[in-house]
């Protein structure tokens, strides 16, 4: 097993139209699509990424109305990392604080920069400094020059780091620092290939709720590759689920020991094969074995309003 890196992360928020504000108009994403929660379709999935969401830079969320707020701690992923050019810190912390977001002092982490802040549902959020092989979205409300380039990585609180530890390596992750409480593995891709690993035992476990991750995903090539690792991981004792179809990527699922739930999705097919690149996001997306339910399930959502791209230009 050998992954490149993170292929998405999946939250949960409380409020589906300040979730989108938040995301395109504050951090200048790209909602590449609105569908619903497969398994509890009164629930929208909305994505956000890059101009065409490249695994790597996709953050989706299942916006819970009025749902209750979580809290970060062990057991979970307790940090999602952007990357950004190296000399756009300061113009993101006055952009931040001018949102009326608490931004806290940019740290010095392993050689990079990191701001640290939360959205609106307090889920920590990272921006790093540093390099990435993604075009900015171009026509987001962020100039371009300090845009959002895809994922840094994900920080896991893992209630058995050891575990966690030896799970990453695996998969293909090199162990390649140490600082404090936290270990960093790299995976050898060109994007999103940070994950570090807390080993906090003192630290209070966290809930799930709006404001904390829900699931971690890594990438796979293909199905074919993924059903090999499945078995690999089924061979590990990780109880794997079936290979699910998620639309635009299948997908297997299992809780690693440290608590966390870890995906494994193919880059393939990917966001447009229902939308072309200019459509996407603009309209309620369902899988063929719901479409038959269109009308109650359009019925029972919100109606949210995300910006055409030439609208959001400052
Ligand atoms: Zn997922």
């Amino acid at each position: 097993m050998q992954t490149p890196g993170v292929h998405h992360v999946t939250a949960i928020a409380s409020d589906p139209q300040a979730n989108v504000d938040f995301y395109t108009g504050v951090l200048g994403l790209r909602l590449v699509k609105r569908t619903v929660n497969f398994d509890d379709t009164r629930t929208y999935h909305l994505y956000y990424g890059d101009a065409v969401g490249t695994p790597g830079t996709v953050l989706t969320f299942f916006p819970f109305e009025g749902g209750q707020p979580g809290s970060v701690g062990r057991g979970q992923a307790s940090a999602t990392a952007f990357v950004i050019p190296d000399g756009s810190v300061e113009f993101w912390v006055d952009h931040l604080e001018s949102d009326g977001l608490a931004v806290e002092a940019p740290v010095e982490r392993f050689g990079e920069t990191v701001v640290p802040f939360e959205d609106r549902d307090g889920q920590p959020l990272e921006l790093v400094t540093g390099e990435s092989d993604i075009e900015p979205w171009a026509d987001g409300p962020v100039p371009a020059e300090h845009a959002i380039r895809g994922f840094h990585g994900v920080t896991l609180d893992s209630l058995s780091p050891d575990a966690t530890g030896a799970l990453l390596e695996s998969m293909g992750f090199e162990h390649v620092a140490e600082a404090g409480q936290r270990t960093r593995y790299e995976a050898d891709g060109e994007r999103a290939t940070a994950v570090d690993v807390l080993d906090r035992p003192a630290g209070d476990r966290g809930r799930q709720g709006a404001g904390t991750v829900h699931h971690v995903a890594l990438r796979a090539p293909d199905t074919e590759t993924q059903m090999d690792w499945r078995a690999k991981l089924l061979e590990q004792d990780q109880r794997v689920t079936e290979q699910k179809n998620r639309q635009y990527f299948h997908s297997i699922y299992f809780r690693e020991s440290g608590g966390v739930l870890v995906e494994v999705a193919t880059d393939p097919p990917g966001f447009t094969r229902d939308e072309s690149v200019d459509e996407l996001g603009s309209g309620l997306k369902l899988p063929p074995w719901l479409e038959p339910d269109r009308e109650t399930i359009a019925t029972n959502l919100a109606d949210i309003e995300a910006p055409a791209p030439a609208e959001t230009e400052r």
